[in-house]
């Protein structure tokens, strides 16, 4: 198999064939790891100059803290945010990078049918993303543990005085939480069955930015596969989706999604 890799990016015939699957394609299903949020500036978790390889890493019963005593974990959640937090600033100073912009150029030329985002930063959205399953969350909504319902943060204004917040729903008393989802808490079923539903209706598949080792990433890309959906690869780095995949795209996102969008064009256009 050509893994297309060189100094300057795919070669021109990896990026042919990938752009001719694209443009026969009408409901590709993207799933995005933190690969291409790290493009946009946003610290890594873990590894080399990672938040948690610096500072330790959270708790693995996080959940269980804020499902115990949720109203003292929204008293330090509300402290926190008015302390330094260098992780967060890093977020907020983000933007979308060019292949955000990309991924959802190729969802108005008619290619891209879903976005499965393992990212929390909003970025997607910004960039005009429309159909769009947020997996671990996004950090600027806010979600009720019981139905599920989710709101925008500044549509949902949190008064100290009565922690926890409650659902706003008719009907519905739950607990609100931040919507990013913590350590040991369960991913919110209906992004789980939105994503499957996806990827069952793929006829394309491209894994960009994410090594897709972790449940329930991971079991996306295989879905397709065994499917017999053709599989994209988009990374600098080998992951070990790269043996599975159909054509493997060596190189940064932000570099490779536009010069897709390009070849993707040409073949589109009368
Ligand atoms: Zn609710």
């Amino acid at each position: 198999m050509n893994d297309g890799s060189d100094s300057d990016g795919p070669d021109r015939d990896v990026l042919d064939r990938a752009a001719d699957l694209l443009s026969q394609a009408s409901h590709a299903v993207a799933l995005v790891g933190a690969g291409m949020s790290k493009e946009s500036g946003i610290r890594t978790f873990r590894g080399e100059g990672g938040l948690w390889t610096e500072r330790g890493e959270p708790p693995l019963n996080q959940y269980d803290g804020f499902r115990d005593d949720p109203k003292r974990w929204w008293e330090r959640r509300l402290e926190q945010a008015a302390a330094e937090d260098r992780f967060g600033e890093s977020l907020d100073a983000a933007e979308p990078n060019a292949g955000h912009l990309a991924l959802a150029e190729l969802e108005r030329i008619g290619v891209v049918g879903h976005v499965i985002t393992q990212n929390i930063d909003d970025l997607h959205r910004q960039a005009g993303q429309q159909s769009l399953t947020e997996i671990h969350g996004n950090r600027h909504w806010m979600r009720c543990v019981s139905c599920e319902s989710r709101w925008p943060r500044v549509e949902f204004p949190v008064d100290p005085e009565a922690l926890p917040p409650r659902c706003a729903q008719p009907n519905c008393d739950g607990v609100v939480k931040g919507d990013t989802v913590m350590f040991g808490e369960p991913i919110p079923p209906t992004a789980l069955v939105r994503s499957e539903q996806e990827t069952m209706q793929a006829d394309l598949f491209m894994s960009i930015g994410t090594s897709a080792v972790v449940y329930p990433a991971a079991q996306y890309p295989m879905i397709a596969v065994q499917r017999g959906v053709p599989l994209i690869e988009i990374n600098p780095e080998p992951t070990p989706l790269t043996e599975v995949a159909s054509i493997v795209l060596r190189g940064p996102s932000g570099e490779v999604l536009p010069r897709l969008v390009d070849a993707v064009r040409e073949r589109c256009s009368p």
